[in-house]
């Protein structure tokens, strides 16, 4: 039997909408929360993310700046910058897009974000309130793939779950949600010895690679639960043809545009999951729903515990 596709695009209109009420809710006791992004330098691919993270903030009410300093901005404007949102009482949550000029020391600026404001979840304290099972910004992706585990009803208390990649972005911080979740967890690397057999044993399986198509039948365990988190750029006819030759549609969109997305699962383990994630329109479209989502609870927690510390 193939597959159930588990469909992102539903799940982030979900998560949006449930935003979207949150916001006229605090809106109509006076605050909107806002998010500011920081944009610094000319990057088309970071252009392309920023914008569609602007247009969510409209979409669900949100109030949201821009922040574009030029490509030779240095790591002290940078941090002059987010120490003034920092200070910003309309702004709940700052993005700082990636990649930074090279001249910047990124890890710095990252570092100076308010962890009350971090909605990307990045800063050291919310790495460790997630590990510590305290309230805290969990990152988006991360938290968008639970999100489509618990929206699909798919268990994870007691079940084996296997993460492929160990990035501070997506497997540790997936990874650990898995695990505070109550699943068993095993996380795999480049130095994973046997990875197949190691994949072979999970009931979810998450790959973070950023490997087209690398997991293969081999690697699933017949109606395992598998998530693709991958997004990779295939341009070359032969390898376009090696994932999606013989599908009529994919290959009219690879003709008009010249390349098309790939996770890092091989279209073909649909065949062997029980559910899976497609690319484009699995993980993907959860990530900045999440943003969202971040925000508003950024908003929530501050606004909490200015309460809290005006009652003492
Ligand atoms: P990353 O920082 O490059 O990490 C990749 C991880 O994969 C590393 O831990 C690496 O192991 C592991 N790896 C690489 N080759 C491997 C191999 N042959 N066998 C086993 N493990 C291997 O990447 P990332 O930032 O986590 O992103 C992963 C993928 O997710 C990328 O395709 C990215 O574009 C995508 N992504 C998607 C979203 C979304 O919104 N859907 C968001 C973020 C990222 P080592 O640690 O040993 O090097």
């Amino acid at each position: 039997m193939p597959a159930t596709i588990l469909d992102g695009v539903k799940f982030a209109a979900e998560i949006r909408a449930e935003v979207a009420s949150e916001v006229k809710a605090l809106v109509s006791e006076g605050t909107r929360p806002g998010l500011a992004v920081v944009l610094a330098g000319h990057n088309p691919a970071s252009e392309i993310y920023v914008r569609g993270k602007v247009k969510s903030c409209e979409e669900v009410g949100l109030h949201s700046e821009k922040h574009t300093p030029p490509d030779s901005v240095t790591t002290g404007e940078l941090l002059d910058l987010v120490n003034q949102l920092n200070r910003c009482d309309e702004i709940d949550g700052i993005l700082v897009q990636l990649p930074l000029p090279p001249q910047v020391d990124a890890k710095r600026v990252l570092l100076a974000v308010d962890p009350a404001k971090d909605v990307d979840g990045f800063h050291p304290m919310n790495v460790g309130l997630l590990s510590t099972q305290r309230p805290g910004l969990v990152p988006c992706t991360p938290a968008g793939v639970m999100e489509i585990l618990k929206r699909s009803n798919l268990p994870v208390a007691g079940r084996e779950a296997v993460v492929i990649g160990r990035s501070d972005i997506v497997g540790k911080p997936v990874a650990m949600l898995l695990l505070n979740a109550n699943s068993t967890v095993t996380i795999c690397h480049s130095k994973t010895h046997d990875l197949p057999a190691v994949c072979r044993r999970a009931d979810i399986l998450v790959a973070a690679i950023g490997r087209a198509g690398m997991v293969t039948r081999d690697f699933v365990k017949p109606g395992a639960t598998v998530i693709d988190v991958g997004i990779n750029q295939v341009t070359d006819p032969a390898e376009f043809a090696r994932f999606f030759g013989g599908n009529a549609r994919r290959e009219a969109t690879f003709r008009a545009k010249g390349a098309t997305l790939v996770g890092d699962v091989h279209p073909d383990v649909a065949a062997v999951a029980g559910a899976i994630t497609p690319v484009p329109g699995g993980v993907g479209p959860l990530t900045i729903a999440m943003l969202m989502a971040n925000t508003v609870k950024a908003a929530k927690m501050r606004r909490s515990r200015e309460v809290e510390l005006a009652r003492k």
